[in-house]
């Protein structure tokens, strides 16, 4: 293929290849709605838009418009812009525990520059994940859990260093008990805890409220900063992201995907106290040329302005709708369980919804790989990977509903 002469391995993103379910990736031309169109013209009803963040559709008609209109007026200056300040107000407005916010052009990079603001606020320099939690792929976070009571991290990658990978302690997702055990512990020396309040990357694990919970009271405890990365959940679950949903509030919220509108954009914001230890005004060094981008902010704004209360609230009874009757054409069928949070939902190929990582894990991915063809061939799109959430958007319909769960039916 063409690809791969000029691009490593064909693409700009792993998961893009195909690698896990195999056969050649398909190459995307436009996008419309809840459809993509391939190069071939072949429509594709979209499950996975663009990994979510696409919330009202594809090429969604007043994002366009602003786009367009933006870019007439230049597509990046360098420098301070309202647009900027526009947009952080657009997100107080859900999120007010972002008292101040700084953008990036990715999600990686917010949470980056988020964990090196812990690391600077609080002077340790220790870290603690959970297991199936992504984060972007910055050094310190591609690390899984180390053999050895899950005390030392180890490197996910190759290049990431023995001793970066040291610094981050990987736990199991949705366990007080192994938190509370390390945190009695290590907390005292743990600049932070970042996790994923909804998890959204190893296929769709909510978050127990106790364990959310158990992680606000013992970072408050050991004054270390707790992380929700909404990166997927901020504007996804309902207005306010999964810390509104929980009614829980983290110090440091990242956000991504929706806020840009389809654009590339990241940012994270906390009280200010905190956010004040970044340069200019503090010691905690973060930059970017197109952070803020001129194109971002517009399409990001657009889309926010758009959102209510009412927007969610059909979305979310459209998705429950549509979930209840894929749950009843899988039931007692082929081992397989629907999980699913407002627009967000994964249809894992094991017999129960799985907690955690391991859990999920034990999927049959060979049953997968069928069916995510046998679903590609009638032209629905879902994540090319069995541990990956698939998205509806406000543009999905009764038609595009009724034609998913036909194949579903075949499967
Ligand atoms: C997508 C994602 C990221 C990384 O964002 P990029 O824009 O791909 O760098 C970080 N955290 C979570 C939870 C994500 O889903």
């Amino acid at each position: 293929m063409e690809a791969k002469k000029h691009l490593a391995g064909g693409v700009n993103s792993p998961v893009r290849a195909f690698k896990a379910v195999g056969g050649e990736p398909i190459f995307m031309e436009r996008a419309a709605g809840p459809f993509l169109y391939d190069i071939q013209g072949k429509k594709y009803i979209d499950y996975c838009l663009s990994w979510g963040a696409i919330l009202l559709g594809h090429a969604e008609k007043s994002v366009i418009r602003s786009i367009q209109s933006q870019a007439a007026k230049g597509t990046s200056f360098g420098t301070a812009t309202e647009y900027e300040t526009a947009l952080a107000k657009e997100i107080k407005k859900a999120f007010p525990g972002m008292e101040r916010i700084r953008f990036t052009s990715s999600g990686t990079e917010a949470v980056m520059s988020a964990v090196r603001l812990a690391r600077g606020v609080t002077q340790r320099s220790r870290i603690v994940k959970f297991e199936g939690c992504y984060h972007g792929h910055s050094d310190s976070l591609l690390v899984k859990a180390g053999s050895g009571l899950a005390t030392f991290g180890s490197p996910d990658s190759a290049g990431v260093p023995q001793g970066l990978a040291k610094l981050t302690t990987v736990l199991p997702y949705n366990d007080e008990k192994a938190f509370r055990n390390f945190f009695m512990k290590h907390g005292g020396e743990t600049a932070c805890v970042l996790v994923e309040p909804m998890a959204g990357n190893m296929g769709l694990i909510p978050a127990k409220k106790e364990f959310l919970s158990a992680l606000k009271a013992w970072t408050r405890k050991k004054k270390s900063l707790l992380i929700f990365d909404e990166v997927i959940s901020g504007f996804r679950v309902c207005y306010g992201g999964a810390q509104h949903l929980y009614g829980i509030e983290p110090d440091i919220t990242i956000l991504g995907k929706i806020i840009g509108g389809g654009l590339p954009v990241g940012a994270f914001g906390a009280q200010k106290k905190i956010m004040d230890a970044l340069s200019p005004s503090g010691r905690v060094y973060q930059a970017g040329t197109l952070s803020g981008n001129p194109l971002a902010m517009a399409a990001g704004l657009s889309v926010l302005r758009m959102l209510s209360e009412e927007l969610y609230e059909k979305l979310n009874q459209k998705s429950a709708l549509f979930f209840e009757k894929a749950k009843f054409i899988f039931k007692n069928k082929g081992k397989m369980s629907l999980q699913s949070a407002g627009s967000m939902f994964t249809l894992f190929f094991n017999p129960r919804p799985p907690q955690n990582f391991r859990e999920a894990a034990r999927s049959d991915q060979k049953k997968f790989r069928k069916f995510f063809h046998h679903m590609l061939d009638l032209g629905v799109y879902v994540p090319p990977s069995a541990f990956e959430t698939s998205f509806i958007s406000a543009a999905h319909g009764e038609d595009e509903f009724k034609k998913t769960l036909k194949a579903c039916e075949k499967f």
